[in-house]
């Protein structure tokens, strides 16, 4: 495990404090049974910002090989949602940027070869490049090749020699997981062609501080980009933001076009002036995002202190990833006060989650036990788990919705 000396953008050394995690468990870890009596593994999770080029990333990197140990692999093609989401994504690249025939698009962080197979139906060359075994294996099946293996330099160097080089570059939700960003900018510049665009989907921190969605804070998430720091970056590097989509994806996104000359559309101005406006490169921006974070841990300690002080018995509802892991170890909430959670995923069952340790039962538990109120971790889709349980708050139980403003419904 190491700190960063510096900004990974642009090195600067005197980065700005926004939150202070302390320290907290690695998010995706669930406990075994028999794993119970094992330490959990706890890192510092420390958000700061640059006041040089406006980047928001975490302080430490914690090796790969402890971030991505989960047990259970993520195959982008069993999500409907994802898979429709991507496929609209990749005929929104080949509009803006009309392929020639036989041009090649290169994806990173390509899974399974869910949007790869977009651009191959349409007729174009495709290469993925993957580190996850079982779902690059899963793609080279169904005839989309991909390299398993981490998208570096070292791995385009490779590639670049084997003569693959991309007109279209892409990868979505990538970016914000590289720690060493230079070396990721390096493989880019190897691999793409100098008439190529490099396209991909990223989460919108502004989107992020908008809602309050400090969750979205966790180990996983080395950096976390607006506008204006993907602009910074890039352009250092010789790439030029010439186009700028917003996309719904993870509370907010934005899909960003580049290319080695620059010629901005109506809609890069637009952001980068409003972002300005609203003073998002200054720290001040992110102090006023910290203040109304603790109001929001201040309110839930207080409403679940109440709600224990009434005999009111609280569990937590959707149990386990990185937002869930930060919610929980953030609140640091004393004596246990809620007894177990819920989850619709059955392969979380009977497992429990790191730091706080909570058991992890079907969500028919609220129905069959009727505990008072479940803490709803998963908030982002509020909408789509109260229609689903309706029948327990029928029965009287009431839901704790904590971002953006804590209340009971
Ligand atoms: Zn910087």
């Amino acid at each position: 495990m190491s700190a960063i000396q510096g900004c990974r953008s642009c090195g600067h050394s005197d980065l700005a404090t926004v939150l202070n995690f302390g320290q907290s468990p690695l998010a995706d870890r669930l406990l075994r049974p028999e794993e119970l009596g094992e330490e959990d593994l706890f890192f510092p999770l420390r958000l700061v910002v640059c006041p040089q080029c406006a980047l928001v990333q975490i302080t430490e990197n914690v090796p790969p090989q402890i971030l991505y140990c989960g047990d259970y692999p993520y195959y982008t093609s069993v999500s409907p949602g994802l898979v429709r989401h991507f496929t609209q994504a990749a005929h929104a690249m080949l509009a803006r940027t009309p392929l020639p025939a036989g041009a090649r698009v290169i994806e990173a962080a390509s899974n399974d070869g869910y949007q790869l197979k977009v651009f191959r139906d349409a007729g174009f060359e495709v290469l993925g490049v993957d580190p996850a075994s079982g779902p690059a294996q899963a793609a080279n099946d169904a005839g989309i090749e991909t390299c398993c293996d981490f998208f570096s330099a070292e791995v385009a160097r490779r590639l670049a020699g084997e003569g693959k080089r991309a007109r279209l570059l892409t990868g979505n939700n990538v970016l914000n997981l590289i720690q060493d960003l230079d070396d990721f900018a390096q493989a880019v510049d190897l691999l793409l062609e100098e008439e190529g665009t490099l396209c991909f989907e990223v989460p919108d921190f502004v989107a992020t501080v908008d809602q309050a969605a400090f969750d979205n804070v966790f180990h996983q998430n080395t950096t976390y980009w607006t506008a204006t720091s993907l602009d910074r970056f890039w352009r250092a590097r010789g790439l030029y933001l010439n186009h700028i989509e917003p996309a719904p994806t993870f509370g907010g996104s934005l899909r960003v076009y580049f290319e080695r000359r620059e010629d901005p559309s109506t809609a890069v101005r637009a952001r980068l002036a409003e972002e300005q406006e609203r003073g998002v490169p200054s720290p001040e921006f992110y102090a006023a995002f910290a203040e109304r974070v603790e109001r929001i841990k201040a309110g839930l300690c207080a409403m679940i202190a109440d709600l224990r002080r009434q005999g009111q018995r609280i569990v937590a509802y959707g149990a386990a990833g990185g937002m869930a892991t930060t919610l929980l170890s953030y609140l640091d909430l004393q004596d246990n006060p809620i007894e177990y959670a819920v989850d619709i995923n059955p392969h979380k069952h009977g497992r429990f989650t790191s730091g706080s340790r909570l058991e992890i039962r079907p969500a028919e538990a609220l129905i069959e036990d009727r505990p008072d109120v479940a803490l709803l971790l998963a908030w982002n889709f509020a909408d789509e788990i109260l229609e689903q349980q309706a029948a327990f708050r029928e029965g009287g139980g009431r839901f704790l919705v904590p971002i953006p403003e804590p209340r009971l419904i």
